[in-house]
């Protein structure tokens, strides 16, 4: 076994990463045209995740009226941030920012007002469906809107549904489960916001609180849902169900970029930037874009610098034997969503081929771009959600950057890119936090 010591001797990156500064990496195992990769999921399986929140969608149409403009599908927009480009200009030292910048605004999604609203979702969903159909309650070809019926709910109610979170994906869950008349539990880990517990208690869930962090709250739930009859446990750090909850999203992304005319080809490269924390948001959504666009997409994920959880394990290639703290690094960061001291060992060896390289970035930075984006974009993130903002600056900028693109040929095409910059959270954030966060990034800048 290779002592902390060895590895920060061997490899000048981790010992950047165990003194918190920000680095940018490059993956060694990223491999174009995937064709050798053997993947636990595949295509199948995304298009059946997608499927059936098709068959939902009446369902959630009904008891979400925020759903209904898109018919009960949980989606949101792409758009331009011209304005943020033009900021981030002053970090380029004269060079120029080429292509252009869009966000994914999964802080507007419905629901729980986060990427959460994908994987979590989508799981209490099967959950319900395979138990309805169990019991015979159900076919695949019903109107799925039976499912806001009092005997729907009634039968529910004798199932538990529990949760270890940081707070978004404990809403997602809390909230969804509470709808479909499960009893819910959700396990908080300390980093998780007062405002995000009170919520769920106003829905009647139960919130069992730690004064530890996210692993050990994931832990302590699993392990209280093993001993309780007719409990599902969502599994954060494990769920193939969750996973494919967040693929879909690529399926749809590539829709939305057809219809404004946003290309993703050979000649017109697409870069994703996608904050991380467990990994199954970023993991789940690289793999959907990776077997939409194959080569054409590079993905990059964006962690805090003292919560560098799946970074750390890719470069080790120890994935989940390792945690930040196992390196000195105490995972005490303001992006709660990314507050993550040890990554899942199923997402990092699914992406291990497909990732094309990740960065971390100091949370006086996520508050910095925060502020900017409200002025000049009046957009309100959450911390966590800002961390993708700052990759194509880092892309272009970075020795390791630029070497991605030289060693990819891309330097003539980087004219005509796109700089997909996912925003994974920011709408539920009450107004007096919002303000608080603003004023402080304020006062960095
Ligand atoms: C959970 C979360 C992420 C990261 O998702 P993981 O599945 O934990 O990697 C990013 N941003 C926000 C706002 C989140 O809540």
């Amino acid at each position: 076994m290779k002592t902390v010591q060895d590895w920060i001797n061997d490899n000048p990156l981790i010992e950047k990463l165990v003194q918190t500064k920000e680095v940018f990496w490059v993956n060694p195992k990223y491999q174009t045209s995937q064709t050798d990769v053997k993947l636990p999921l595949n295509e199948e399986n995304v298009k059946d995740a997608e499927e059936r929140l098709q068959r939902f969608a009446p369902y959630i149409a009904k008891v979400f009226p925020e759903t209904r403009k898109l018919e009960g599908i949980i989606e949101s927009p792409v758009i331009p941030i011209p304005a943020m480009q033009q900021q981030q200009l002053s970090h380029m030292h004269g060079n120029t920012l080429e292509g252009r910048f869009v966000l994914k605004c999964d802080n507007d999604l419905p629901i729980s007002g986060s990427i959460k609203a994908r994987g979590g979702i989508y799981e209490v969903l099967k959950h319900a469906e395979t138990l309805a159909i169990q019991h015979g309650l159900l076919a695949e070809n019903d109107d799925y809107s039976i499912f806001a019926s009092e005997k729907f709910r009634t039968f529910f109610s004798q199932y538990s549904i529990a949760v270890g979170s940081t707070g978004n994906l404990g809403l997602s869950i809390g909230i969804m489960s509470a709808v479909l008349g499960f009893q819910v539990t959700v396990h908080m880990s300390a980093d998780a916001k007062q405002w995000k517990k009170d919520l769920l208690k106003s829905k009647g869930v139960e919130v069992i609180e730690y004064q530890d962090d996210y692993s050990l709250a994931v832990k302590e739930g699993r392990k209280q849902a093993q001993s309780q009859k007719n409990c599902h446990f969502v599994d954060d750090e494990n769920s193939r169900d969750l996973f494919l909850g967040y693929a879909v999203a690529a399926f749809r992304l590539k829709k939305q970029l057809e219809d404004q005319n946003i290309i993703a080809d050979d000649d017109h490269p697409l870069f994703v930037y996608l904050p991380c924390g467990v990994g199954g948001g970023p993991g789940g959504v690289a793999f959907g874009l990776k077997l939409v666009y194959g080569d054409k997409v590079h993905c990059f994920f964006a962690e805090p610098t003292h919560s560098p959880c799946m970074l750390l394990g890719l470069a080790t290639g120890l994935h989940d034997s390792i945690s930040v703290q196992d390196f000195g690094i105490d995972n005490l960061t303001a992006a709660d969503g990314l507050a993550v001291g040890r990554p899942s060992g199923f997402v990092g060896k699914t992406i291990e081929a497909l990732l094309s390289g990740s960065y971390t970035i100091d949370d006086n930075e996520l508050f910095r771009l925060l502020s900017v984006m409200a002025d000049h974009e009046n957009i309100h993130l959450e911390p966590s959600a800002t961390a993708g903002l700052i990759g194509p600056v880092k892309l272009m900028t970075e020795n390791e950057g630029r070497q991605y693109i030289q060693h990819h040929h891309l330097a003539d095409k980087m004219k005509n890119a796109t700089h997909l910059i996912w925003a994974t959270g920011g709408s539920m954030v009450p107004g007096d936090e919002m303000e608080k966060y603003y004023k402080k990034g304020k006062a960095l800048l």
